[in-house]
């Protein structure tokens, strides 16, 4: 049978593929250390979990919510931004869902028009561009520099008069760059005075490192709100990727057609997710510091191994969010003889164990990016072997 066109151009999430494969190893038997995977390998804070068992004793997480979320917990997210970021939303401005893909998808859904294009700075994250498509988009990339920043001199080299939208994420996965005030504001003017719609992915906003600061988009001022959709959701901040809570906060018209197309794609996000997450935006914050740190130990031990691999450089320097590091591999594909980084990742998979995401996988050739979202001594020992491995090779 002849499948849909649309989805023959759609590629599989390379992220969860090379976890698919790592999985598959361990599950053979061989000892395979994943650093594919944007997940906090910390587990869900007890507060956490403790409301949500009460909902499902207490009868509450039985039945169906409204198909945009419980009140209560569009009310808590309101408070977390206003007490975060001094910007309030109102409760009808916010759409929960099924993690911040579907709130992303959604929205994609609901503002693009099929030829429309969609604004990818690169490096940028493996879903954006596919979810462009299956809404009939076109995703276009602007080119970076050398440490991977861009201007809106780069934005406007690609502007066309089908341009859309433009996807900001900041804290950056892969390369865990983070957006000044002034580029931001810089970006914002610009897009603000060609009716582009911005889309800042904030969901790595409490991981921060080294004394480095976040800015929202939501801080520069209520004249801009016209045309930024915010999204976020538990994943990251709480470890709650399991649970599947994102949402989307914007323009009341966008907002009001989210929930049209999630009250017939989806329903609610599964109640008992929600209440927990009313606890995880409401309770206490501490757990929230408490992985940042955790997160920041890591990078401190990662980034000078990583960067003293033969061939492996990082321009831009230590991350200053995220949980990820995105090196170029140029040289070290030079050096080992490997063609391009799909085939280098494969062949380190394969022979020394450890999982890495190649550069193609973000737009961005000649890179890879891994992830520092698990234990100290499993950083240590893939990078060991990540070593032994370039050692054989060149
Ligand atoms: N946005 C970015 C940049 C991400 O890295 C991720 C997850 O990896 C998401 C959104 C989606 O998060 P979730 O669907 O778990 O809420």
């Amino acid at each position: 049978m002849e499948l849909s066109h649309k989805v023959m151009q759609i590629q599989p999430s390379a992220t969860l593929k090379i976890s698919a494969q790592a999985k598959q190893m361990l599950a053979d038997g061989v000892d395979v250390i994943n650093l594919g995977i944007g997940e906090p390998d910390f587990q869900t804070p007890a507060n956490i979990k403790q409301a949500a068992i009460e909902s499902i004793n207490n009868g509450q997480a039985s039945f169906y919510t409204p198909a945009t979320g419980l009140p209560a917990l569009k009310q808590a997210i309101s408070d977390r931004i206003e007490a975060d970021h001094h910007y309030h939303f109102d409760p009808s401005q916010i759409v929960v869902t099924n993690g911040a893909k579907l709130a992303l998808f959604t929205l994609f859904q609901v503002v693009i028009n099929p030829g429309d294009e969609v604004l990818l700075p690169v490096p940028y994250w493996v879903s954006y561009s596919e979810q462009v498509k299956l809404a009939s988009g076109i995703p276009v990339e602007v080119g970076t520099d050398r440490q991977l920043r861009f201007t809106v001199a780069d934005l406007e080299a690609q502007r066309t008069a089908k341009t859309k939208a433009l996807v900001l994420n900041s804290p950056q996965n892969p390369s865990g760059l983070v957006f000044s005030r002034a580029e931001l504001t810089a970006i914002l003017d610009w897009a603000t005075q060609h009716d582009i719609l911005v889309i800042a992915d904030e969901i790595y906003e409490k991981l921060l490192y080294n004394g480095n600061q976040f800015t929202s988009v939501l801080e520069l001022g209520a004249a801009y709100m016209d045309h930024v959709v915010l999204i976020n959701g538990v994943s990251k901040a709480y470890s709650m990727t399991g649970w599947r809570i994102g949402y989307a906060a914007g323009p009341k018209a966008i907002m009001a057609k989210m929930g049209v197309v999630l009250g017939h794609a989806s329903s609610n996000p599964a109640a008992v997710s929600q209440y927990a997450a009313i606890e995880a935006f409401s309770g206490d914050q501490s757990s929230v510091e408490t992985m940042r740190q955790g997160f920041e130990q890591r990078l401190n031990e990662l980034y000078p191994l990583i960067e003293s691999l033969p061939g492996f450089k990082l321009p831009a320097g230590k991350p200053a969010g995220a949980f990820y590091l995105f090196p170029d591999i140029t040289e070290a594909l030079r050096l080992t003889g490997y063609t391009a980084a799909p085939a280098f990742c494969t062949a380190v998979l394969s022979e020394a164990h450890v999982g890495l995401v190649p550069g193609e996988a973000f737009g961005l050739p000649g890179h890879l990016r891994l992830s520092y979202a698990t234990d100290l001594a499993s950083l240590r020992q893939a990078y060991q072997r990540i070593h032994e491995f370039m050692n054989k090779k060149i």
